[in-house]
């Protein structure tokens, strides 16, 4: 394919038509123009040019030539849905991208971003419309409502089944019986579920006629025998009604449309009943026109019932006790002079809509806990309603607004997105990669390292939005890092990390028992769990696992136990007045700190590396500090100051429990020795990248390397590595030019 937009452009438009696809072309401009507002025809032209020429080594089943099928589908979006000139250019090129060589790129190029984000979401529902997992109604509609970023893409699908549909013959037995099970299973329901009626009825008959095409053909041959009868039926049924009520001066409209082929084929099942005592049971309808009321049905009722006998047990009165759908309407089946039945629905107009929302309500009344709250089926009615809108008066700016409006922020609170294999999983609105991780798999999220998100890689913490394809990358060990707390919202999520620091913290402090433990020994003393608590507590900490934590990471010292403990047994009990007059030495220790800082630097703050050097300290190792982050220093009680970075979990941990132990900290301006930083790199294998990672950190910013670890799997690579840098500047400068290394996604900082 040509690179350029005009390159592509006239290769397209100088590809030539045959004759049959010239006339084609005509019929199909001809009804765009009489069904559509306003038709780009060069658009048109070329959509269906590219059709041609994408397709032109392809078949149909029956032979024909494929572009055949795409121009149907076209005409049935002009025809039904009568939307707009891009949904039939859409329509044109629906399964070019997945089907033969064209590109999203140059469908962009040749029709702009609407086809192209169109034909995107087609693609990418075709898989999922087939998991049989997604057969859940309420599942369903959700995916559909996340697919369809744009309403167009719904009616594309709908048309393009509808012509598959119809033209299924030349497939064999068992594929037609396949189609045919699906679509009345999967779409018919989503066409009612839309108020796509019309498409709904001929989608079940076309269905019905390749599951039972003997039942089919009967009514279909019953039907036809009857219906010159039928008709002239209808108007005798309804005329005494009608001069009657417009001599009441109602205003009214009387609707008798008959049943289609499958609704009479499903009563006469499910009322075992033959064919002759069902085909003549219409239901006809009587909506009163603003403002009569449901007082006026009840009038209508009577003069109904004067005419014809009512049968008593088919009286249903849903006026005074609606559905539990909401749905209000009086139902009568009354039994003519010549002894045939007819239903009759009598209803107001506000009744008739509350009634065509009523796939609405009854989805509400279904599924309503799973969407908690009106809003999103607020929402759908609204969406419903313009749906039918659409279909019914296709007004210019109905019809623009109509897409507009259907942008899909129908549920606001929740997004939905796919996994690699097409299902569908719901997360609150809000939720990154690292929540759908977990969402999957506990382990999936514990070993995810990257994510790939509509094939592209991207962090961790990116926020997902509907429609998103989501991979997400493992290493073979667990690589939970506490700092994703920050960037999730899913309670499995949270409750994962928060475990995972817990058991962490369990680590330490295990580490810091084992450390007393020891010290314990040397100097010979023996003290019970209990006893410890006791002294925890007089040390301010809320129990013995939080005094050893303290010890593990280095916080506190074990000595300063020692001594307390020592104390305890000679004494045999605790002194609490020298507890608090340690505390008034530890204050004072810490003014003379600040005191010492103020003189060192010239700020408030305590200087450290080089200009320093009354102070003993040293740099903690959880968080591993180097010039230019945010520091923060932690008195020990033998007056050694602990450096970490005020972001350490350890040092937000040490703030709340022994804030007056903090001293303030910033760095001197020249430094002269090197600390060790840790760097992580994330990206795609591949030959001689770990050659390539450290010629970029010892050629080209002259960096010594302390070790560097490498892992890689299914593809992916992760390196963690460790270099000597002189401070946070220029370990950002190290990420920076890492990140430039081909095929590396991500590079962060680690500790
Ligand atoms: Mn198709």
């Amino acid at each position: 394919m040509p690179e350029t937009k005009l390159e592509i452009r006239s290769k397209v438009d100088q590809f030539p038509l045959d004759d049959q696809q010239t006339s084609s072309l005509k019929m199909l401009l001809r009804v765009c123009r009489n069904t559509l507002d306003k038709v780009d025809e060069e658009m048109i032209e070329r959509a269906f040019r590219l059709c041609c020429m994408s397709h032109q080594s392809d078949l149909r089943a029956s032979g024909e030539p494929y572009y055949l099928h795409p121009l149907e589908v076209a005409v049935i979006m002009a025809e039904e849905f009568n939307i707009d000139d891009v949904s039939v250019a859409a329509a044109l090129l629906h399964d070019t991208v997945e089907d033969t060589t064209v590109t999203l790129e140059e469908i962009r190029k040749l029709f702009g971003a609407d086809v192209m984000h169109i034909i995107d979401g087609l693609t990418k529902i075709s898989g999922v419309f087939e998991n049989k997992n997604t057969r859940q109604a309420e599942t369903f509609m959700k995916l559909l409502l996340s697919m369809a970023e744009d309403i167009r893409v719904v009616l594309i699908k709908f048309a393009d089944r509808l012509h598959n549909m119809r033209t299924i013959g030349p497939l064999s037995r068992q594929r037609q019986l396949n189609k045919a099970m699906e679509t009345i299973e999967l779409y018919a329901p989503l066409a009612h579920r839309f108020g796509l009626f019309k498409i709904k009825n001929e989608l079940e008959d076309l269905c019905f006629k390749v599951i039972d095409p003997n039942s089919y053909k009967f009514i279909v041959r019953k039907l036809r025998e009857k219906r010159e009868a039928r008709e002239a039926f209808i108007d005798e049924f309804m005329n005494p009604i009608q001069s009657e009520l417009q001599g009441q001066k109602f205003s009214f409209e009387i609707k008798g449309r008959p049943k289609h082929i499958y609704s009479i084929y499903k009563k006469m099942q499910s009322q075992q009943k033959p064919f002759e005592e069902i085909y003549d049971l219409f239901a006809i309808r009587i909506i009163l026109e603003y403002p009569h009321t449901k007082e006026d049905c009840w009038r209508v009722y009577s003069v109904i019932t004067d005419w014809y006998t009512p049968i008593p047990k088919r009286f249903r009165d849903f006026i005074s006790v609606p559905k539990a759908n909401g749905y209000q309407s009086l139902h009568t089946t009354v039994i003519t002079k010549k002894g045939r039945k007819v239903e009759v629905q009598i209803r107001t107009r506000r009744m008739d809509y509350i009634a065509e929302q009523g796939v609405a309500a009854h989805w509400k009344y279904k599924e309503g806990e799973v969407n908690d709250g009106k809003n999103g089926s607020e929402q759908l009615d609204k969406m419903l309603h313009w749906v039918r809108d659409v279909l019914d008066a296709p007004r210019p700016e109905a019809a623009t607004e109509f897409v507009k409006d259907f942008q899909l922020n129908l549920y606001q609170d929740e997004i939905y997105v796919f996994t690699p294999n097409g299902e569908l999983k719901t997360l609150p609105n809000g939720a990154s990669c690292i929540d759908f991780a977990f969402e999957i798999h506990s382990e999936i999220g514990e070993r995810a390292i990257a994510a790939k998100v509509n094939g592209k890689m991207v962090p961790l913490r990116q926020k997902l939005k509907s429609g998103d394809q989501v991979e997400i990358i493992t290493s073979g060990k667990v690589n939970l890092n506490p700092d994703w707390m920050e960037d999730v919202v899913t309670h499995k999520a949270k409750a994962r990390i928060r475990q995972f620091i817990k058991q962490k913290e369990r680590k330490v402090a295990n580490q810091g028992r084992e450390i007393w433990e020891k010290r314990a020994t040397r100097g010979k003393v023996e003290i019970s769990d209990q006893e410890i608590t006791q002294i925890a507590k007089i040390f301010k900490f809320n129990d013995a696992q939080e005094l050893f934590y303290e010890i593990g990471s280095g916080a506190f010292d074990v000595n300063q136990l020692y001594k307390r403990v020592k104390q305890f047994k000679s004494k045999g009990r605790l002194d609490q007045d020298e507890t608090e007059q340690e505390k008034v030495s530890l204050t004072e220790k810490s003014e003379e700190m600040t005191r010492l800082a103020r003189s060192a630097g010239e700020g408030k703050a305590l200087l450290v590396e080089g200009e320093l050097t009354d102070v003993k300290y040293s740099y903690a190792n959880c968080c591993n500090p180097i010039p230019g982050d945010h520091v923060l220093g932690f008195l020990s009680r033998n007056g050694d100051v602990k450096i970490h970075r005020s972001n350490c979990k350890n040092a937000h941990h040490l703030i709340r429990t022994d804030n007056e132990r903090i001293v303030e900290i910033s760095w001197a301006k020249n430094i002269g020795t090197q600390f060790l930083g840790g760097i992580r790199v994330v990206g795609e294998d591949r030959v001689g990248l770990v050659n390539d990672l450290t010629e970029v950190l010892s050629k080209s910013l002259q960096t010594n390397m302390k070790s560097i670890n490498v892992s890689s799997e299914d593809g992916m690579f992760e390196g963690l590595i460790t270099a000597y840098v002189n401070d946070l500047s220029h370990l950002e400068k190290i990420i920076k030019r890492l990140e430039r290394v081909e095929g590396i996604r991500n590079v962060s900082r680690y500790e």
